[in-house]
């Protein structure tokens, strides 16, 4: 029978607070929209943490980021990324090198990024939905999260505030570790060689607890190092399930709706 309305049969209701049935067989009410959020926050204590050598967290200047997050459960069964960019580039930077730069932006974010890991959302009702996680790259006019900065030549490519400063010769790799950070991962090196400030990072878990925190080499580690990853060495390519944890946090905020009456957990698979 066709459910009109929005107005579930007495049957229906059962099935759904039955989670033996209901996991064979959703309810009207499951997976009933798409969720899109445009996220802004400051990433310090929130994604990541800056600890010195004894493991005390410290006064970091960490920064805020912007993206727009979807949650595609009703439609299309993933979950996209979204970062728009507005091209500002040097009088010295021609076309070409315009359309290069942003050619070598998505190349990066598609070749490292796609299809590295998945949210997994489980629902006591509705029972766990797996969604691939996409990352897209938008180049827009206005309502940008960030600006894509094309130089003739910059030296140390960087995320400044919403600004992303690149080379008009910048490679795949380096776009896809400045994507990182442009969604909120931290480096996972040190900047400082006097101090021991920030010896160790730390990342906050999906369910908001803070993760054992590592030891970080200063400025970059070994790219062969076993323990190395796409935010700690030049030209590695390994990306772990941490690098998506902070999607899980966002996604754990917008599902657990005031009054929903039950507690839907995400997860980074
Ligand atoms: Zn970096």
């Amino acid at each position: 029978m066709a459910i009109s309305g929005g107005v579930q049969s007495p049957s229906e209701v059962a099935r759904c607070e039955d989670p033996a049935i209901s996991a064979t067989l959703p309810c009207a009410s499951c997976w009933s929209k798409d969720y899109t959020k445009e996220i802004k926050v400051h990433t310090g204590k929130r994604y990541s943490d800056q600890l010195n050598a004894v493991g005390e967290s410290y006064n970091y200047n960490f920064g805020t980021v912007q993206y727009k997050l979807s949650i595609l459960c009703k439609t299309k069964n993933i979950v996209v990324v979204e970062i728009r960019f507005k091209i500002e580039s040097d009088d010295a930077v021609n076309k070409v090198s315009v359309t290069q730069a942003k050619k070598s932006l998505i190349e990066g974010v598609k070749k490292y990024w796609d299809n590295q890991f998945s949210l997994k959302v489980v629902d006591p009702k509705c029972g766990t939905k797996i969604l691939p996680i996409e990352f897209k790259v938008l180049f827009v006019k206005s309502d940008e999260h960030y600006i894509f900065k094309i130089h003739d030549k910059y030296d140390r490519e960087g995320v400044t505030g919403y600004v992303l400063d690149v080379s008009k010769d910048t490679g795949p790799w380096t776009y896809a570790h400045e994507f990182g950070h442009c969604y909120g991962l931290p480096d996972e090196y040190g900047y400082n060689p006097d101090t021991e400030e920030n010896d160790q990072v730390a990342y906050y878990k999906p369910d908001g607890t803070l993760d054992t925190p590592m030891s970080v080499p200063y400025n970059g580690g070994d790219p062969s190092d076993p323990a190395s990853t796409i935010m700690a060495a030049y030209g590695n390519t390994i990306i772990l399930k941490r690098h998506g944890w902070l999607i899980a946090i966002e996604a754990n905020e917008i599902f657990n709706e005031r009054g929903l009456g039950r507690r839907i957990v995400c997860d980074i698979v």
